[in-house]
């Protein structure tokens, strides 16, 4: 038993080893970590749990996923489409601004349509009314957790839902349900409820009218030490007080952990320190990390070698993060950065031509497929 599974251990890493880096790995067992989160919370709760598409939309995974949350939400038609076609269960259809060229196509495609603004309602829920498809309204609490300003839906100024309850009353008859978006990587309960507090306080009244209440994603529930009985008794407690059934749209909690980008060394230099540049890029691979000025991570990260480590783009700024070696590095080294599940896939693209990264799944019996590649085809078919 032991010898067996010890060399099918080996076999499972030589096979990975055969794969060209760049490539995200995402280990199936990690993502099913966090689903089965999600399945405890929905099931203590009785809280719908949709994906949010915008953070995570690899969807040779979406059958394993789909066991485990209630359907998608969105950010534009495509994302309505993909939820519709690979996912399945509920689809519900949001997004900032709808054109008049995709709005019958996203009413067709979805269970709900989530309107940003009311001067969208007013341009275009006739049309779902006459679909019968529920219609719901972004509202804007003017509060939010968020470390970036650039994040913060409750910028000043932030066109991300209505803020203005006296454009909002007259059209209460006609919506079933609000959607409130407020958080962005909270992992602090005590804030989440206090904000929550705010809105039941400010929008009660309206709470008790409506069907559903979506609170949107940003809530980093599936983290380890989150206190999730805690927040399953809150979300159960406020869906009874206003006879609501409420729904959260995680988008980085669904996949946090699950997925490395595995990258080979190509060159070391020593300019004042010590410097690696790899087969990848942050600004094509992991672009949230210039986005938000922000270092990825590596493990163990321990050892007396230090290294800057850098893509390979002519992006003087293009760094990785500074990190710990066991060893001096050396070309043909391989390099896993951790946790390059959300907002990795759905961003990358072909800045400087630089290889995209394929996607590899390890599925829980430990074997790794690769599934996806991309070529210089691909590079030239996406311009013209
Ligand atoms: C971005 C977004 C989400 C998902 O946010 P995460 O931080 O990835 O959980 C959910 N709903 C809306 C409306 C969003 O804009």
């Amino acid at each position: 038993m032991l010898s067996s599974s010890c060399s099918r251990t080996k076999e499972v890493r030589s096979q990975e080893l055969t794969l060209q880096t760049p490539y995200y790995l995402l280990d199936k067992s990690v993502l099913l970590r966090n689903l089965e989160k999600i399945s405890y919370l929905r099931q203590t709760s009785g809280v719908k749990c949709v994906l949010a598409l915008k953070a995570f939309a690899t969807w040779s995974v979406f059958d394993l996923m789909a066991e485990h949350m209630d359907g998608t939400t969105s950010s534009s038609l495509y994302e309505v489409k993909l939820g519709r076609e690979k996912f399945g269960g509920e689809t519900h259809a949001y997004s900032v601004a709808w054109a008049d060229h995709e709005i019958d196509e996203a009413i067709a495609a979805c269970d709900k349509i989530i309107f940003n603004s009311v001067s969208q309602f007013e341009r275009y829920a006739q049309k779902a009314e006459a679909q019968n498809k529920k219609i719901g309204l972004r509202l804007n609490p003017g509060i939010s957790h968020s470390h970036f300003l650039l994040a913060d839906p409750a910028r000043p100024f932030s066109r991300l839902g209505e803020w203005d309850m006296d454009r909002v009353t007259p059209v209460l008859d006609r919506i079933s349900g609000v959607m409130f978006h407020f958080n962005c990587e909270n992992d602090e309960y005590e804030s989440l409820d206090t904000l929550l507090k705010a809105i039941e306080e400010r929008y009660g009244e309206i709470l008790h009218k409506l069907e559903w209440v979506s609170l949107g994603g940003g809530i980093r529930f599936t983290n380890e030490n989150y206190p999730i009985d805690t927040l399953a008794k809150r979300l159960k407690d406020m869906s009874e007080r206003y006879g609501i059934q409420l729904y959260l749209e995680p988008g980085e909690a669904s996949v946090t952990k699950s997925t490395t980008l595995e990258v080979t060394v190509l060159d070391t230099v020593f300019n004042g320190k010590n410097v690696a540049i790899v087969d990848s890029s942050t600004e094509a691979h992991m672009l949230d990390l210039l986005t938000y000025s922000e270092y990825t991570s590596v493990a163990p990260n321990t050892g007396p070698h230090t290294y800057i480590v850098c893509g390979k783009t002519c992006l003087a700024g293009d760094i990785f993060g500074e990190f710990q070696f066991e060893h001096e590095l050396k070309a043909g080294d391989r390099i896993a950065f951790l946790d390059a599940g959300g907002y990795t896939m759905v961003k990358k693209n072909w800045f400087n031509g630089v290889q995209m990264p394929s996607i590899a799944v390890r599925h829980l019996d430990g074997q790794v497929e690769l599934v996806k590649e991309f070529t210089f085809e691909d590079y030239a078919q996406s311009l013209s």
